[in-house]
């Protein structure tokens, strides 16, 4: 008797384990973001938005038993919210975008890697990172990956930042933090992870160098979302099945990745990826978000909503360099001054112009300074299009940040800028506009 029973429950386990392949096909759905950049209201074309962002999130999950909502990185750093109290808001109004997971991007050092653990305790979501590690391999975020159950699948989330970190940032803001190289680091916590996940998908805010890297050298990994290139991508990169995905900065769209996962093979067999705009003409705001936004934007508008001139255009990021290089220089007096395309971090649109949009075109609290060089001692990113004589001294205007980051901005090290001013150049840019009045 006890024998039968034995052979009729073994028999029954066989049935069960021994089912059909396509009932080992699963689907999954991640819904991702990337960039924010702490643009919690629609832009001037009425792109983007947190509450406009949350729609579109809670449309695309409603009854979604399938779905994950990941956010890879830079979530901080853009606006005068961000920059007045020091991204907390950011991550507060974030609790509300019900994200399953986040990776930290490396402006999340903009205020000091101090804030981080700040972020971390009041994030309701996990905040990882494999590869952000102090000397003695302490990780900053605590977590390298997250085990996410969704629709019977196992999805182990690892975070990776990208290893160019130390040229994104000054010393002072990332103390005794370094980001490892990112396939090791993966490959380390894929294999940790692998023991107990279906799934492999890397969260990362890496350079587009790193996601090919990973898709060509760490097979184990499925699918990477990323981040950190705010031009996004038109169609996902592809490799034997295995994707990366990356969209427009600043919730200008959201993404949205649908797969089908072999549960047994632990791979993707299908996928499909679109990104859908996020706009406020057509994209009702999730009222609960509108009104955390409106708490913080209320405690800034006063400061930040003032005219300081007009735009008889308006100007691309790529356009304001020379503006704001003549701005440099009339108010510091030099010869000369250089700004980085990439430290102009908003476009201007025409019409008045507010003190919000020098907040938003530059962010950071950059300092002035400036130094007097030999012509010859100028590199190529200052000379370039002007006709200096190579024996005769010029005095240069930058930001601390260049003259700090002078190898990765200005590709020179050794060059001294003497004279050190407590000038934000933020508020520099607004004075002059004030004193110009209209921008042609
Ligand atoms: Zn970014």
């Amino acid at each position: 008797m006890v024998r039968r029973a034995r052979v009729f429950v073994f028999g029954l386990l066989l049935c069960l384990s021994w089912v059909p392949a396509e009932a080992q096909l699963r689907s999954l759905s991640i819904l991702h973001t990337n960039d924010l950049h702490a643009h919690l209201l629609p832009d001037a074309r009425q792109q983007g938005g947190f509450a406009q962002i949350a729609a579109v999130l809670r449309r695309e999950t409603a009854g979604c038993n399938s779905c994950l909502i990941l956010n890879a990185g830079d979530l901080v750093q853009g606006t005068p919210v961000s920059t007045l109290y020091q991204g907390v808001p950011i991550y507060e109004i974030a609790n509300l975008l019900g994200f399953d997971a986040s990776v930290l991007g490396n402006h999340e050092f903009d205020y000091g890697w101090r804030k981080i653990p700040e972020y971390i305790r009041l994030a309701r979501f996990p905040i990882i990172a494999a590869n952000v590690a102090d000397e003695r391999g302490r990780l900053l975020a605590k977590q390298a990956y997250v085990i996410l159950p969704v629709n019977g699948i196992r999805v182990a989330v690892i975070g990776a930042l990208t290893a160019d970190l130390p040229n994104l940032t000054t010393a002072n803001l990332l103390g005794p933090w370094r980001a490892r190289p990112v396939v090791d680091a993966v490959r380390r916590s894929a294999r940790e992870a692998s023991q107990k996940a279906d799934l492999i998908v890397v969260l990362g805010h890496l350079n587009p160098i790193e996601e090919d890297a990973l898709l060509r050298e760490a097979p184990e990994v499925a699918v990477v979302v990323s981040g950190h290139v705010h031009a996004g991508l038109e169609s996902p990169k592809n490799s034997d099945g295995r994707v990366a995905v990356r969209l427009r900065a600043y919730g200008e769209e959201i993404g949205r990745l649908d797969l089908e996962v072999d549960l047994e093979k632990k791979a993707v067999v299908k996928s499909s990826w679109k990104r859908i705009p996020v706009n406020a003409a057509t994209t009702p705001p999730a009222e609960d978000v509108a009104r955390a936004v409106e708490l913080w934007e209320s405690k800034v508008r006063k400061i930040v909503d003032v005219p300081i001139g007009t735009a008889k255009r308006g100007f691309t990021r790529e356009e304001l360099v020379p503006v704001i290089e003549q701005a440099m220089a009339e108010e510091m007096g030099t010869d000369l001054a250089f700004i980085q395309v990439g430290g102009i971090r908003d476009s201007l649109p025409p019409g008045t112009i507010l003190a919000r949009h020098v907040w938003n075109i530059i962010p950071f609290d950059n300092k002035m300074v400036a130094g007097t060089f030999q012509g010859r001692e100028l590199p190529p990113a200052v000379t370039a299009g002007r006709s200096l004589d190579p024996n005769r001294e010029y005095t240069l205007a930058v930001s601390d940040f260049v003259a700090s980051a002078q190898r990765a901005e200005l590709g020179v090290t050794g060059l001294k800028f003497s004279r050190r001013t407590n000038r934000l150049q933020r508020d520099l840019l607004i004075d002059w506009i004030k004193k110009k009045k209209v921008l042609e």
